[in-house]
This record gives C-alpha cells, sequence and structure tokens, in this order.
C-alpha cells in the first residue's frame, strides 16, 4: 500500500494536509502532543540524526507501542527497513510540500485517514466498474425471472455491498498499516537477493494455493450453524446471483473471507506491485463467479458454475479459485450439465426442478421459515411493459 500512498501524496494529499494541517501549527500544541504531530520541516529525514529522531517519534505513538508489542510476542517477521514516510520513496522525488504539513507521511492518524477514504473509494469503484461490465456485457438477465430471484434483488444486493465496504475496508486498516509500518514481507526489487523473476512468478502460484486453503477452511467455518445465522447468511440470501451479489456479504463475512490476502505478504515474500495486481484480481474474481456466465466446465477451477451450486444448494462448492479443497474435503459437487447449456440454463422446468431440490436443503440449513421475498426486477418489468 505504500505503492498507493506514495501516488497519492505526491499528487493530492501532501498539499491537501499541508493547506489543513501546516507544520507552523505544531508549534502552537501542548508540548506532551508535539510527538503525536511530528514534522521535519524542511529537512530531510534521511540523515542519520533525524531517521534515530524518527523511528523515537513513531514509536511513541499508542498504535506503534501496541505494534512494538505484538512483535515482542513474536508473531510478526523482523521489521525490515521500509518504513512508508521514513525510508526513501520508490518512484517519485519529494516536493516543497513532502515536509510541509504538521501530519508527516509517517504518521499512523494520516495514513489512516488517507487510506481509509483511498480503499473504499477505490473498493467502491472497482465492485460497481467490474459488476457493471459484467451486468451489460455477460450477464443473462433471463435469471430475473428464475422462481428463486428475489424482488428487486439487484438493488438489495448493490445496498448490501455498498454499505459492507467501508466497514471492511475500516476492519482491514490494521494489516494496512502493519505493512506500511514495515511488518511485512513485501519488496521492490527484483534482483539475485529477492530470487529474480522466477520468484515473482512462483508467487502468483503460491499466492493462489494459499489463498484458495484459507478461503476454503474460513468459508466452511462460516457454515457453522451459529456463525452462519448471525455472519453468513445476508450472502445467502441470493439463491440465484446477478453480478451484484459479489461483494454484498455481512461486512465481518467479507473481511473473514479477505484474512488469507492479507496474511500472505506477512509469511511469504510478495512483490509489491504483484500485491496490487492480486489484490485487484481476486476482487474481479469474485464478480465473476457470481455472473452466472459459465465459462469454465473444468474439473479444477473453481467457476461461477460452481459457485451457483453453492448459492443453490448450500453445502457444497465452498472454494474460491479450485474444487482442490473441495475434493479433499468431501464436498464437491459437478455442476449440473444444464448450467452449461445456453437453452436449458433458463427453461422452466429445470428452474422448478432446481428450486424444489433447494427448498429441502434450504431447510435443513435455516429451518422451515424463509423470510425472502421472491419476485423479479419490478421496473426492469414496467419498462419492458411499456415498450411492448
Ligand atoms: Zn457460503
Ligand atoms: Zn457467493
Amino acid at each position: 500500500m505504500d505503492i498507493v500512498l506514495e501516488i497519492a501524496d505526491t499528487f493530492l494529499l501532501d498539499k491537501l494536509y499541508a493547506n489543513l494541517f501546516p507544520a507552523s501549527l505544531s508549534n502552537n500544541l501542548p508540548s506532551n502532543l508535539k510527538p503525536y504531530f511530528n514534522n521535519f520541516n524542511s529537512t530531510s529525514p534521511f540523515s542519520s540524526e533525524n531517521t534515530l529522531l524518527a523511528s523515537k517519534l513513531s514509536a511513541s505513538g499508542t498504535w506503534s507501542t501496541i505494534f512494538e508489542t505484538i512483535e515482542g510476542v513474536g508473531n510478526i517477521p523482523e521489521r525490515g527497513n521500509d518504513i512508508y514516510g521514513l525510508s526513501p520513496t520508490h518512484f517519485f522525488p519529494e516536493t516543497c510540500y513532502t515536509y510541509a504539513s504538521m501530519l508527516p507521511r509517517s504518521n499512523m492518524i494520516r495514513q489512516a485517514i488517507s487510506l481509509s477514504i483511498i480503499m473504499c473509494v477505490f473498493g467502491w469503484l472497482l465492485y460497481f466498474v467490474t459488476a457493471s461490465v459484467s451486468y451489460y456485457l455477460v450477464f443473462d438477465k433471463s435469471i430475473f425471472n428464475h422462481p428463486r430471484y428475489l424482488k428487486n434483488q439487484m438493488s438489495l444486493e448493490i445496498k448490501q455491498a455498498s454499505s459492507a465496504i467501508p466497514i471492511m475496508v475500516l476492519l482491514t486498516l490494521p494489516w494496512f498499516l502493519l505493512e506500511l509500518r514495515g511488518y511485512s514481507k513485501l519488496y521492490l526489487n527484483v534482483d539475485e537477493t529477492t530470487g529474480g523473476w522466477k520468484a515473482v512468478a512462483f508467487q502468483y502460484v503460491a499466492f493462489i494455493l494459499f489463498t484458495d486453503c484459507g478461503i476454503y477452511f474460513i468459508h466452511r467455518i462460516l457454515h457453522y450453524p451459529p456463525i452462519y445465522k448471525k455472519l453468513h447468511k445476508p450472502h445467502h440470501k441470493w439463491i440465484v446471483c446477478t453480478p451484484f451479489a459479489s461483494h454484498a456479504f455481512h461486512p465481518v463475512d467479507g473481511y473473514m473471507q479477505s484474512l488469507p490476502y492479507h496474511w500472505y505478504p506477512f509469511i511469504f515474500p510478495l512483490h509489491k506491485i504483484s500485491y496490487l495486481f492480486l489484490f485487484t484480481f481476486v476482487n474481479f474474481w469474485t464478480v465473476m463467479i457470481h455472473d452466472g456466465e459459465y465459462l469454465s466446465n473444468d474439473p479444477v477451477v473453481n467457476g461461477a458454475a460452481c459457485h451457483t451450486v453453492h448459492h443453490l444448494y448450500f453445502n457444497y462448492n465452498y472454494g474460491q479459485f479450485t474444487t482442490l479443497w473441495d475434493r479433499l474435503g468431501g464436498s464437491y459437487r459437478k455442476p449440473d450439465q444444464e448450467l452449461f447449456d445456453r437453452k436449458a440454463k433458463v427453461d422452466k422446468n429445470v428452474w422448478n426442478e432446481q428450486a424444489k431440490k433447494m427448498d429441502v436443503i434450504r431447510n435443513e440449513v435455516e429451518g422451515k421459515n424463509d423470510d425472502r421475498i421472491y419476485g423479479t426486477e419490478e421496473t426492469l418489468k414496467r419498462r419492458v411493459a411499456k415498450k411492448l
């Protein structure tokens, strides 16, 4: 995330913080508050004296104390030198605004505010753009007439996802901050010491395999009845999905399923650009497995057809990228062949058959009381009727 912050700080936020909280303001602060708003005025923090001062000041914040304590317990890898705001910039030279605020780049309060806003806007953008593209170009809208489609389901999905994304970002913030403070194994230089490009290529495979395994077990825990009822049921409200169901979770559910993505760079080395790419890719993949376009009938890939089976029949196909852990865990269910046949996929008899089978399992999982209101997209229906 230091790359993201470096871009945002260089082109926008340094100037904004300098105007809102100029460095001169810190002179008026009581002396006991000053260490929390350290600034280096116009001097570079990279002289040895200032680097020492910087680490002392950064360690005086409450969050830093917590991090130091965690470090003492030994669960976090040894802290590297790559601390955002204290180590040299990666891509862009410093400007006249870089040290012009009483909240310097290394200040954790500033980092938390900046990242919360950036990640929330990025999360919404990624969700709306990817799901909209999928909706207009890929998604088969005949599903609106499926007997288990909810009344105005798409707006319910959008409401759930857009309100969950900011809370998921806040829950994720400690991982991003730990990473900015240099506790992760993220790196930028590709050379012999870091294993070269071979290591980078290997990381893509390792990241997918590691997170696939992690999500499988977390997803199974989320289906444990007391947890399911409280956290995971909001995502299973959607029996048949639109692309907008992809991020429509209870925020704690969405956060829990994203944990392996944040664990990985604290356990294994990972290139910083790959991390950003993979972070975007996993969000993209989440939309793809909800768009109902059954491209893959591959026995290994957990595609949209497999995830459709999970939403229809609850107790199968918990995986995210592959079917490996479902096969090992005895929860794999091969998607019905009808799902790959353009006509049969939207056949009313097939749908009724699915609804019958699904009702039996839903009764077992959730009990006899079903609080869903089934229907169709009312506005779209009215629009179609007007055109006719
Ligand atoms: Zn589930
Ligand atoms: Zn889902």
